[in-house]
């Protein structure tokens, strides 16, 4: 392999092009690609090797080695030398491949005679698609100059497979963004359902990654890198100039994009034959591949900055991107790398479902998602990749799976459970404005839960009997600044007018953690979940919650008012909060308005610490409702942010339902009426188990009290308590198993 000069290096990408205009197959032309490489680079080895699935390469073509090998030769993400480059896509260099660490011997192809090795990523927009190998005899490693100019081929590849110029037979040939695809993510709203895709923020198509003339592509990507400055620029001036962490955003941000090294490199890529898009592009990908392996999160933050900037001036020289005017497809879905609360209102409730490639269960959007009851998948590592504007998708929010273009056998049987599913809607229609009462004469008081005007119609819908927990902040959160107190005091009367005589228990302000509202001072915490949040900043700085507590008593304004402090962890907290209403009530009395026929105040108990407090808490507490995602995160000492732990303990676990019975014990010794709001309240087998254990109020999304309500109608509790009892005496971890045989032998199924 000789030293690439500029001058070759674009005389490749031409003949490239030449070939991506050709007549032909995807796999000739990919032959002649490789053979087309091997000869410029005077290599004896050049081979392509693209992703089969999302964890299986597949040699696709190769120059030099055993052409009998192509399409048989497949290795895992990770395994061999070819892995390693597709899986860390980073390069790997090597003089003597044979002796390297996780070599991987593939005699069919007979590469044990070629020494070197040099693999780049084949990616796009950090995308990996395949690696691009070229090996030779000569032991020796290659040059910078070489694996930059290997590297700008390989950014060529990756728009023309893009582009589906190797289409041709088998699975790794595919189109791609043509293929099916399915995706496992996290639940955050069960419920299926079957649309077309809406990006939210639609990718842009480079269609042109090779440059004919350098210096015209200089001077695009000068000018549109000119206007990019003028407009960081701008948005510097008409920042708010008291917000210090903006300005500081922006900052860091105009510096990115007054970069000398970032421009240098892609003035390189272009003097190589790369068209403006493609080097920016490239770039793009290489911050995408420092980022998934940088651990400090300022840096990884930083990149994002950069990757941004790489987005804004790939809309300016394609003039794609948001305003490409796609239209919103009858049946949309969703699909996004992360949504915040504000956005997803905008779009409103028409949505079919929504898929975040990021995201988590416990966000302010995942709330909004399930109280809407549009299914929602978060964590769908790869969507944003694949899916296109109008693609066919299916939603399966039991599973937490998503199909992309799904093939007519699996899009068949979705379509069966959905009818199932409509079926069992009537059934729950038709038991609505019936009481949750249990076979043995129970009755357990179902709520449900909520945080915005636009939910109070579930009221009626879903036959709640009231709202058991109003997530306050969330009116907060879908603001750009602090709401006034007649604002709220508007808000809250309204929820009160709408429920009517139904009961409204509203929870004072909870951020902090994962709720961090975007016009208060962000405080760096170690670990923000068992920081400062909830209570403790409103006994710490109490100005917004006696706010709140203002606006609560003037809505309710003659009606009976329920608030409840979240987040308490132990005596003392309760009864300063407590202390705080009703110096608010003393103090609104004394300006003359009037005050709420009757006052409750309860505690969320979602600390263990509370379940041990003194028995003068219980007394005190008018009620208590048991935050189970906040209870079980720290009773299993298990991030609920944390897809990789959230599920490891279960809620039906010996040791949590010990709990949850101490709780129940000490709510009836002091007569203290008790409930719980956790997600778990709403999954149908949980809930009877809690009514079993003696709770005798759950609230939950709306759409749950239909399948809870069913099914709790048609349950023995004290059988199941039993069963129950049996289990935890036998020493098992947890009784699930127990309960579901339980439930199966009953001659109904689940
Ligand atoms: C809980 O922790 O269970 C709860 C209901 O509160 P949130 O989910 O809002 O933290
Ligand atoms: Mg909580």
């Amino acid at each position: 392999m000789v030293q690439q000069s500029e001058t070759e290096s674009r005389k490749l990408l031409g003949r490239l092009r030449e070939e991506m205009a050709s007549e032909g197959a995807g796999q000739e032309r990919l032959d002649r690609i490789t053979h087309l490489i091997a000869d410029s680079m005077q290599t004896e080895v050049c081979s392509v090797y693209l992703f089969r699935d999302n964890d299986t390469l597949e040699l696709c073509a190769t120059e030099g080695l055993n052409p009998e090998a192509v399409h048989q030769t497949r290795m895992r993400l990770g395994e061999g030398l070819v892995g390693r480059v597709a899986k860390t896509r980073q390069i790997v260099n090597s003089a003597n491949a044979p002796q390297e660490r996780g070599f991987r011997f593939m005699p069919e192809t007979g590469e044990e005679v070629y020494s070197s090795f040099l693999g780049v990523p084949i990616q796009r927009v950090g995308q990996a698609l395949g690696v691009l190998v070229v090996q030779s005899k000569e032991a020796r490693e290659y040059s910078g100059d070489e694996i930059y100019a290997l590297e700008v081929v390989a950014m060529v590849l990756a728009e023309m497979a893009e582009l589906g110029a190797f289409l041709g037979e088998g699975d790794a040939l595919a189109p791609l963004h043509q293929r099916a695809f399915s995706f496992d993510g996290g639940i955050g709203q069960e419920g299926n359902s079957e649309g077309r895709v809406f990006l939210h923020d639609p990718r842009v198509v480079v269609t042109n990654p090779i440059g004919d003339d350098p210096d015209a592509e200089l001077e695009r990507l000068r000018a549109a890198v000119d206007a990019l400055r003028v407009s960081v620029d701008e948005m510097l001036r008409s920042a708010d100039s008291d917000n210090a962490e903006e300005l500081q955003v922006l900052d860091t941000y105009r510096m990115f994009a007054n970069s000398k090294g970032w421009m240098r490199r892609m003035e390189a890529d272009i003097a190589r034959g790369l068209s403006a898009e493609a080097a920016v592009e490239k770039e793009q990908s290489g911050a995408r591949g420092r980022m998934s392996r940088v651990p400090d999160a300022y840096l990884r933050e930083r990149l994002q900055d950069l990757d941004d900037l790489s987005n804004r001036l790939l809309r300016q020289l394609t003039g794609q991107g948001r305003e490409t005017g796609a239209e919103m497809p009858d049946t949309p879905v969703l699909v996004a790398r992360n949504i915040g609360p504000g956005e997803l209102l905008e779009y409103g409730r028409g949505l079919r479902g929504i898929v975040l490639e990021e995201g988590s269960v416990g966000s302010h959007a995942a709330i909004i998602a399930r109280a809407w009851a549009i299914p929602l998948i978060v964590n769908a590592k790869g969507i944003l990749s694949e899916a296109l504007n109008g693609d066919p998708i299916l939603i399966d929010g039991d599973r937490g799976q998503v199909h992309l273009r799904p093939d007519e056998p699996v899009a068949a049987a979705f379509r069966d459970k959905l009818a199932m599913q409509a079926k069992a809607q009537e059934r729950y229609a038709s038991i609505r404005d019936l009481p949750a009462t249990s076979k043995c004469g129970t009755t357990v008081n179902l709520y449900m839960n909520a945080g915005l005007i636009v939910d109070l119609p579930s009221l009626k819908s879903s036959g709640a009997e009231g709202v058991g927990l109003f997530r306050t902040e969330l009116q907060f959160l879908i603001r750009n600044k602090m709401p006034k107190r007649s604002e709220l005091a508007q808000t809250y009367n309204r929820v009160m007018d709408s429920a009517g005589d139904k009961r409204v228990v509203f929870r004072t302000l909870d951020i902090g953690s994962d709720k961090v509202l975007p016009y208060m001072k962000r405080q760096e915490e170690p670990n923000p979940a068992l920081g400062w949040r909830a209570i403790r900043v409103g006994l710490d700085k109490p100005g917004v919650m006696r706010m709140q507590l203002q606006a609560l008593i003037r809505a309710a304004a003659g009606r009976p008012l329920w608030v409840m402090f979240p987040f308490i962890a132990q005596f003392n907290e309760f009864r300063d909060a407590r202390q705080h209403i009703l110096d608010e009530m003393a103090r609104e009395d004394r300006l003359g308005h009037v005050l709420p026929e009757e006052l409750h105040v309860g505690a969320m108990l979602e600390t263990p610490s509370l379940a041990f407090a003194p028995r003068q808490f219980y007394e005190m507490a008018d009620f208590i409702s048991i935050g189970g995602n906040d209870l079980k995160q720290f009773f299993y000492a298990a991030d609920r942010e944390n897809e990789r732990v959230r599920r490891r303990y279960d809620t039906l676990n010996v040791s949590f339902l010990t709990l949850i019975e101490q709780i129940v014990w000490r709510c009836a010794d002091t007569k203290t009426p008790l409930s719980f709001c956790g997600e778990d309240a709403g999954r149908p087998i949980e809930a009877i188990c809690f009514a079993a254990m003696g709770l005798q109020s759950l609230s939950m999304r709306p759409a749950s009290i239909g399948p809870v309500k069913h099914l709790l109608r048609r349950t023995n509790l004290e059988e199941l308590r039993d069963v129950i009892d049996t289990a935890r005496r036998s020493g098992v971890q947890s009784v699930r198993p127990a309960v579901m045989d339980w439930l199966r032998s009953s001659d109904w199924v689940v």
